[in-house]
C-alpha cells in the first residue's frame, strides 16, 4: 500500500493539529485545552494513585466534560477502596468502575491458580489482560481522547512521555497533563490543594496497583521497582500503555 493510502498515516496527519492544540502551562489549562481540541468523548482512567488524584481534583473542581473511570481488578488494596470512597465524598462525584468479565476471571484462575502471576510471566500477563486490559478496552470504546497520569520520569519505559500524542493502536489522542512533573511537584500540589491521597504513599508505596503485585520500596530503589518486582525491568508494565506493535511506550515529546 502506498503511504498516502495508509489509513493509519492519514489518521495521524489529520490529528496533528488536534494534538498540537493540547497545550498549557498548568494542569487545568492542559485539561481544558484537551476538551476544546478533541471533538468527542474524553475518558480519564484513574488508579487512584497520587498523580491521578491530582488530575481528578482538577477535572471535578473545574467541572470539565471528562469521564473519570477506574478499573477495579478485584485485587486492590483496602486502602485504595477507602480512598475511592473518600474521593467521591470530597468532590460529590461518582468514579465509574469497570470490572473484569467474570467468566474470563474464572477461566484464568482455573488455569493458573489464584496467585499464578508469581510463577510465570505468561500467567501475570494473562491476569493483567483479563483484569485490566480488556476492561480498559471497554472503558475507552468510542472515546476520542484518553487522559492518563503518566509522568516521563517514572521509569525507563516512560522516559519520553509527551503531553499529547496520537495513539494509533486505540485510534485516539492520548493526553498526559503531568508528563513534565516530578513526583515531588505532584506531592506538593496535592498538599497545597488538600487533595486526598492513598495512605500507602506515606508507608513506602509511591506506585500502588494490585495488592499482591505491589510492595513497599527499599531505600534508593526507583519509583516503580515495587511493581511486579520479581520480573525484569523491560517487561514490567501492565500492558495498558503499549504501541500498535505491542512495544512499551517510548514516544517522542511533542510539547
Ligand atoms: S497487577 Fe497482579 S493481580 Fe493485578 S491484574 Fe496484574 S497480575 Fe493480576
Amino acid at each position: 500500500m502506498a503511504e498516502a493510502d495508509s489509513p493509519l498515516l492519514n489518521a495521524a496527519s489529520r490529528v496533528g493539529p488536534i494534538v498540537a492544540g493540547v497545550r498549557g502551562a498548568t494542569i487545568a489549562d492542559r485539561l481544558a485545552s484537551a476538551c476544546a481540541a478533541i471533538d468527542g468523548r474524553l475518558v480519564f482512567t484513574t488508579s487512584l494513585g497520587i498523580e491521578d488524584q491530582l488530575i481528578t481534583h482538577h477535572i471535578f473542581t473545574s467541572k470539565l466534560p471528562i469521564e473519570v473511570v477506574t478499573l477495579d481488578t478485584g485485587r486492590l488494596f483496602g486502602a485504595t477502596y477507602r480512598l475511592w470512597q473518600e474521593t467521591e465524598e470530597r468532590y460529590t462525584r461518582r468514579i465509574r468502575a469497570y470490572y473484569p468479565d467474570a467468566e474470563a476471571v474464572t477461566a484464568m484462575v482455573g488455569e493458573w491458580g489464584v496467585n499464578g502471576f508469581y510463577y510465570a510471566r505468561e500467567a501475570r500477563q494473562d491476569c493483567c489482560g483479563v483484569r485490566k486490559v480488556e476492561p480498559l478496552g471497554r472503558a475507552l470504546a468510542g472515546a476520542a481522547g484518553w487522559v492518563t497520569g503518566l509522568r516521563a520520569d517514572q521509569s525507563g519505559q516512560r522516559s519520553a512521555v509527551p503531553l499529547a500524542e496520537w495513539d494509533a493502536q486505540r485510534g485516539l489522542v492520548k493526553v498526559a497533563p503531568l508528563f513534565d512533573y516530578t513526583r515531588d511537584a505532584v506531592a506538593a500540589e496535592c498538599e497545597r490543594l488538600g487533595v486526598p491521597v492513598n495512605e500507602l504513599h506515606a508507608r513506602g508505596f509511591p506506585s500502588i496497583g494490585c495488592e499482591p503485585c505491589t510492595r513497599a520500596l527499599k531505600p534508593g530503589e526507583p519509583e516503580r521497582a515495587g511493581r511486579w518486582w520479581w520480573e525484569s525491568d523491560d517487561t514490567r508494565e501492565c500492558g495498558l500503555h503499549l504501541t500498535a506493535d505491542g512495544k512499551l511506550v517510548r514516544a517522542k515529546a511533542t510539547a
